[in-house]
């Protein structure tokens, strides 16, 4: 759950400031990503942990309400659910505090318990906010049934993911920072860095890397060939959630067939799209709006 407050100027340690315009959002990358790829259009379930807890009835009744399927969403009467405090500037810098709770929760063991669901599944979308065995436990499971991984490595891990993990994930869909934090680069300034982090990446392991630039669009490398995506242009007004838009709805063209050029124009638009409203899951566009814009 998103708590956020606006502040004219952020607190240095030790002061207090007014904020206002509080709001409670519903977030987190595994829920954004599930609701972007269900707007999508693919039938979607989400395996995770809530608290049982307010913020965790509210969070799955989201879900639902978005049409994803939450019976694998998992609750843990110790720990509070996970909440993410920002605190956003009038200049629009922002600080934020993740405070993970039940999703830290989310064991290897719950990936085996959802082992019938793997076997339904057409590809399994994974981010970095659960455990990192959990990540390396879902990512073994699905190579087992032969389906397709997207790893989104997000948020970056301060340590290089084994070789062995890269080399079952299809789809590598980190952003500019977690692609450079990865590859060893400075920045992604400049095509030239994107090529080499590109190069990097599939050096390490894996088959297909998708890298999202923001307003600079998306570079993707697979199987030697580069491909840029470019961004569409757009009035951007907050870019929250714009890369779980984007792989949400990569997924979901991936998952109908969509060859990746085709769908990587389609989660382009997606991210642009979530780019043009404010918020995180009330920013995320359906397939119907995606396919107007793709058409005008
Ligand atoms: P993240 O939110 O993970 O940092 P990005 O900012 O890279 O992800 O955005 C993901 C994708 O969304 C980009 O590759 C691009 O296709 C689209 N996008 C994001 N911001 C804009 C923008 N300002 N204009 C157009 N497209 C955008």
């Amino acid at each position: 759950m998103d708590l956020t407050v606006g502040v004219e100027h952020l607190p240095a340690p030790g002061a207090t400031v007014l904020g206002h315009g509080f709001r409670t959002t519903p977030g987190g990358k595994g829920a954004n990503q599930a609701v972007a790829a269900a707007l999508a259009g693919a039938p979607t379930r989400i395996l995770g942990c809530l608290g049982q807890d307010a913020y965790g009835q509210a969070l799955r009744r989201a879900l639902s309400d978005r049409d994803v399927r939450t019976e694998a969403l998992l609750e843990d009467p110790s720990t509070p659910t996970g909440v993410a405090l920002i605190t956003v500037e009038a200049s629009g810098q922002n600080t934020i505090v993740v405070a993970p709770g039940a999703n830290a929760r989310l064991a290897p063991r719950d990936v085996e318990a959802a082992r019938p669901w793997f076997d339904q599944a057409g590809i399994v979308v994974l981010q970095q906010e659960i455990p990192v065995e959990t990540v390396e436990k879902a990512v073994a499971q699905a190579a087992a049934l032969r389906l397709p991984v997207l790893l989104n490595p997000a948020p970056a891990r301060p340590f290089p993911l084994p070789r062995s993990l890269l080399e079952q994930v299809a789809y590598l869909v980190p952003n500019e920072t977690e692609a450079a934090a990865m590859a060893g680069l400075p920045s992604l300034e400049g095509e030239e860095a994107v090529r080499e982090a590109g190069r990097r990446l599939e050096g390490q392991g894996a088959p297909t890397v998708v890298i999202t630039l923001g307003a600079r669009g998306a570079f993707a490398r697979t199987g030697g060939q580069e491909l840029w995506v470019p961004a569409f242009s757009v009035q951007a007004v907050d870019a929250t959630a714009a890369g779980d838009a984007f792989v949400g709805g990569l997924a979901a063209e991936l998952v109908r067939g969509t060859e990746l050029a085709m769908a990587l124009r389609f989660a382009s638009a997606c991210g642009a799209l979530a780019a043009t409203r404010p918020g995180a899951q009330e920013s995320l566009p359906d397939r119907q709006q995606v396919l107007r814009f793709l058409s005008e």
